[in-house]
């Protein structure tokens, strides 16, 4: 019997460890190479909300949904709707919960970013990840096609690796490998804004925000604020502007004046309520660059080599999409593999051949899947950043609601 394939998959973040999960649950080793040196290295960022039929879907073939719900957080869907002036157009935490259930479960609950990790890393066998290991680049074998050799910055190397996965996110080096697409600067920078512990230090902003997300959008600006699992709220103060606007407008954003500075020449005629969540979320400031790749990428299939998530599909937050449709497409690359692995007409997982028919069946759905996600993404942008996309987004969950209590008189009149 031939050796089972050296899998190597580049990248820790939901999208690879979600994959090497369903991977070792049907018995194909793997190895994740992951630049940070600990699962602590970094802070994981936010709260995201994971969808049914996507990232819900797979942490189910995962095996992992009931820990996952054990810490979702199904009030974190509440939205809240403000105009620039600070009218409130539409307020989730004033209504009792109406939203669709599926299931008994709320249908996109909430979970921190950090805990999503550590529910797949746990979830992993000893020794799958190798911490510190940063990829700097990829050669092909010169005697074997289709094999591949891995140099990291720590001088090591990895050699003959039949099939490798980057799941290294927005600057994959893997991506070479397949395409010359490189990010693109989306027309949008985001200050990101934390304010730790709201309900002892802030109470006015938790109450503010809500439960949930509360979201400004208007012509060539939003202000998008989320209550955190943690107790925090993060929140994005976004704008229209060029790729160097951060860095040449003036503001000194290390400076102690950057949020005041911030408020007067972007949102001087907004809310006092709007103004003073950025005035107060005092505990980190960090600008942001929205990046994106082109709608609707595509490659041929390379033998040995793909991408998934981020590395595969980079998009902007402006569908909160991402990590659902990082999920969903190892979900999709296990499944195509485990297929070829079992099917009793093909030959083993190792042979080369066999591979790349798992890949071609991949990428064809992964490919059309990113196109129809970054198309909605590119909507969720025009909509953010327009004069009337509080009155749009507000209208649409109004909608959403009148159709669910109409169902609901229905059902108790007896139809
Ligand atoms: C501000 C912001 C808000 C967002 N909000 C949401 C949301 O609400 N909902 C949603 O669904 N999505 C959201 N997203 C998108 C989401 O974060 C990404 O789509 C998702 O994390 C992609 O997962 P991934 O596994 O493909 O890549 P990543 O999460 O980027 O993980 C890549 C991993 O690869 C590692 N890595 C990178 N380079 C190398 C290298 N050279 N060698 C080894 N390892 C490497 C990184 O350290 C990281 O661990 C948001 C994104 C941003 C920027």
């Amino acid at each position: 019997m031939s050796p089972p394939p050296k899998v190597a998959i580049i990248g820790a973040g939901p999208g690879g460890l979600t994959l090497a999960r369903l991977l070792q649950q049907h018995s194909i080793p793997v190895t994740i190479y992951e630049a940070e040196t600990s699962r602590q290295a970094r802070n994981q960022g936010g709260t995201l909300d994971l969808h049914p039929r996507a990232g819900q879907l797979a942490l189910k073939e995962a095996g992992l949904l009931p820990e996952f719900l054990k810490h979702a957080r199904p009030e974190g869907e509440a939205s809240k709707i403000m105009k620039y002036d600070g009218r409130v157009l539409w307020d989730d935490n004033v209504l009792p919960p109406w939203r669709p259930t599926a299931e008994g479960e709320q249908e996109r609950p909430e979970i921190d970013r950090v805990v999503l990790r550590d529910i797949l890393l746990d979830s992993l066998l000893p020794g799958t990840i190798q911490w510190g290991k940063k990829l700097l680049g990829v050669q092909e074998d010169e005697k074997i096609k289709g094999k591949y050799n891995l140099s990291f910055a720590d001088g090591s190397m990895e050699m003959g690796v039949d099939l490798l996965v980057g799941a290294d996110g927005a600057w994959s080096k893997v991506r070479p490998l397949v395409t010359p697409e490189k990010p693109f600067y989306a027309g949008i920078t985001a200050i990101e804004l934390w304010a730790l512990d709201v309900d002892k230090t802030n109470p006015w902003l938790g109450k503010f925000v809500g439960q949930g997300s509360m979201f400004m959008f208007d012509e060539g600006r939003a202000l998008m604020c989320q209550r955190q699992g943690s107790g925090a709220v993060r929140s994005y103060a976004a704008i229209k502007r060029p790729e160097n606007w951060a860095e040449e407008c003036g503001i000194d954003w290390e400076g102690p004046d950057a949020r005041e500075r911030l408020v007067n020449e972007y949102f001087a005629d907004c809310g006092a309520d709007l103004q003073r969540v950025i005035l107060e979320s005092k505990d980190v400031l960090i600008p942001r660059k929205c990046w994106m790749l082109p709608v609707g990428i595509s490659w041929k299939t390379r033998p040995g080599v793909t991408l998934l998530g981020d590395a595969a599909h980079l998009m902007t937050p402006f569908a909160g999409v991402g990590v659902n449709v990082a999920m969903a497409d190892a979900l999709e690359l296990a499944k195509a593999l485990i297929a070829r692995k079992d099917s009793v007409t093909a030959k083993l997982l190792s042979d080369s051949k066999n591979i790349t028919i798992a890949l071609e069946a991949y990428e064809k759905s992964m490919l059309k899947r990113a196109e129809e996600n970054a198309t909605k993404t590119m909507h969720g942008l025009k909509g953010h950043f327009s004069a009337t996309g509080s009155e749009e987004r507000a209208g649409k969950i109004q909608k959403g609601y009148d159709m669910m209590m109409a169902k609901k008189a229905e059902k108790e009149k007896g139809f």
